[in-house]
């Protein structure tokens, strides 16, 4: 077996931790790919995997990935990410939970959690009572910063399309401009919402046919099969549901000018950025444009800790910035003939002292 630290995925991460407690049956990975911004920041996965291998792949890529983004959004936090390795039946009990808390504890802030596929808010509340190293709780109140990450989310990669659409097309407004979604759940029902608001022209995709139709008959827009909506002819492609969708295959059948949504790790290879931009279609870095979300839940921790202010319109003005940083990007691209998402990951790495 090859030892990880000479796997491809691992980048140099400051820490990476086994955690086993042999009373509740817990085996974790915690891994902190740097903490150099502040302490390694990001979910708890809890996840069956088939093998170890892809457990520890996953930590330390996604790992790494949260290091990108909270850097790139301007947070005072590095990147981190834990995997819980569940059994086939997914049993989770609240003395795995708790075990898992202690190693979070145990770290003494350098790691701080949060929610995570297979991982709910009343997973972390209960992780919560045993450690304060924990982010995106629920909050009280409309104008606290918190809660539910989605509209956050939702509202980053709106204004993240708008300015797509000024630099690509030269259009200062969305008024009849066509964007077809991919995923109307949580992130891309609300982008669509916002886009509708606006006198975008929406076509709409779900594998929840019924999720589609209702929302399509909300906002007066189109629902088409979600194997048919990456060839639609566009002005903007907007992935909200799964990663790795941009392949040979995916790239190969999109009529846009402009990929621009929430999904997390939408290229499958690092050599599909460029081969975006040789077919002419400007990238919007998913991890740069998917931010809300992390500074709506990072604010919320850092209030409670009282080391930020506890507003929501903290968050409102740090969202706004999403915009002004794809920019900065495409820019940089234009200048240099790198991709954008070369080039996002170049300023990312500098901002981890690993320029
Ligand atoms: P969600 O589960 O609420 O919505 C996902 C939607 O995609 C669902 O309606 C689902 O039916 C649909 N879907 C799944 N497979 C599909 C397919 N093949 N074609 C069309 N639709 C499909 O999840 P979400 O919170 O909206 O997250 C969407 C994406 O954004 C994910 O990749 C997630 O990792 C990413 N993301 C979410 C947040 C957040 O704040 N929620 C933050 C950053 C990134």
């Amino acid at each position: 077996m090859t030892a990880f630290w000479t796997e491809t995925d691992f980048d140099d991460h400051e820490l990476v931790q086994l955690v086993r407690d042999r009373k509740s049956g817990l085996t974790a990975i915690i891994a902190l790919h740097s903490t150099h911004l502040g302490p390694g920041a990001g979910g708890t996965r809890f996840w069956h995997y088939a093998e170890p291998e892809a457990a520890m792949r996953d930590a330390l890529r996604l790992s790494r990935g949260m290091s990108y983004k909270n850097a790139m959004a301007g947070l005072p936090m590095g990147g981190g990410k834990a995997v819980i390795l569940a059994d086939s039946d997914k049993t989770k009990t609240p003395e795995m939970l708790a075990a898992f808390a202690d190693a979070v504890d145990a770290l003494g802030g350098q790691y701080v959690t949060a929610e995570d596929v297979g991982i709910s808010e009343a997973d972390m509340a209960a992780v919560a009572q045993r450690t304060q190293y924990v982010s995106g709780l629920p909050v009280e109140g409309e104008d606290a910063a918190g809660g539910d990450p989605g509209p956050f989310t939702a509202l980053g990669i709106f204004l993240g399309i708008k300015a797509a659409v000024k630099h690509k097309l030269g259009k200062d407004n969305m008024d009849g401009v066509h964007v077809a979604l991919q995923g109307v759940g949580s992130v891309g029902g609300g982008v669509a919402r916002l886009l509708a608001k606006e006198g975008a022209k929406l076509t709409l995709s779900d594998i929840s046919e019924d999720r589609c139709r209702a929302l399509a008959t909300e906002l007066d827009a189109e629902c088409v099969a979600s194997d048919a909506i990456m060839s639609v002819p566009c002005d903007v492609f907007s992935p909200n549901a799964l990663g790795a969708i941009l392949d040979d295959d995916g790239i190969g059948r999109l009529d846009c000018k402009i990929v621009a949504g929430g999904a997390n790790n939408q290229l499958k290879r690092p050599e599909h950025g460029p081969l975006l931009a040789k077919r002419g279609i400007l990238y919007a870095p998913d991890y740069v444009i998917n931010a809300g979300g992390i500074i709506s839940v990072t604010l919320e921790y850092l209030c409670r800790q009282d080391e930020a202010p506890c507003d929501i319109n903290e968050v409102r003005k740090r969202i706004a910035l999403i915009p002004g940083r794809l920019e900065e990007i495409w820019q940089e691209s234009d200048k240099t003939g790198e991709s954008p998402d070369q080039v996002a990951d170049r300023l990312a790495q500098a901002l981890i002292g690993r320029g």
